[in-house]
């Protein structure tokens, strides 16, 4: 089984990295910052896209928040877990999401992915998640859920506030989701493969041109 497995708001606490990080650019009290209910640019927070372009960028380069940011709990046992079950881990992230800051977001991902003891065999950038292949897949973002069920893939919503009006499968916590991946591997394993049909594949068909030319013998 491959899953695949989104990094922000769902392996990473991206809104606690993001959020100091505003507070140290705009010298704010991070408190006055709230959670985001609605997944857009941070308009809960006031900012305009542009605005929000810019304190992302400001934060992956200046702050190097791609390397620093807290994993989410229990991520890192949940995911050496599945791993020693045979579940191949594709990590599948949008992050390289503006020019000239690739080499820092592509490094301090990979970086962070090591120090904090994640496994994993692919690491995928890409924003267009349903045209990278996976059995079931893990995300946080409300327009990836329903794009990817739309192209009848399997989706597990990892939750947070922005996503609640989703329905499930959901996990609210990584052992919830390793719960959830381990029933799926169960039901796999009970699967019985059915006979195609009953006819033995080797008897002379009834109808049609003979399988073998006639011996002249
Ligand atoms: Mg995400």
């Amino acid at each position: 089984m491959v899953l695949g497995v989104d990094l922000d708001g769902v392996c990473a606490d991206y809104e606690g990295a993001f959020r100091a990080s505003v507070g140290r650019q705009r010298d704010l009290d991070v408190t006055t910052l709230p959670p985001q209910t609605r997944m857009d640019a941070y308009s809960e927070w006031g900012f305009t896209f542009e605005e929000f372009e810019e304190a992302h960028r400001r934060a992956v380069l200046e702050d190097r928040m791609f390397r620093h940011m807290e994993p989410l709990p229990g991520v890192s046992e949940a995911l050496w877990e599945l791993s020693d079950r045979g579940v191949w881990i594709r990590i599948i992230t949008h992050r390289l999401i503006f020019n000239w800051a690739h080499e820092t977001s592509a490094a301090d991902t990979a970086a962070w992915l090591d120090a904090n003891r994640i496994p994993y065999r692919d690491l995928c950038f890409i924003g267009d998640k349903p045209n990278v292949g996976a059995d079931l897949y893990i995300d946080d973002s409300p327009g990836n859920i329903v794009s990817l069920r739309e192209a009848g893939r399997a989706a597990i919503v990892f939750d947070q506030p922005y996503n609640r009006h989703l329905p499930g499968p959901r996990a609210t916590s990584w052992a919830e989701v390793l719960a959830y991946v381990v029933d799926e591997l169960d039901a796999r394993d009970r699967q019985v493969e059915l006979p195609l049909d009953d006819v033995d594949p080797l008897a002379p068909r009834s109808t049609g041109a003979p399988r073998r030319p006639e011996s002249d013998a």
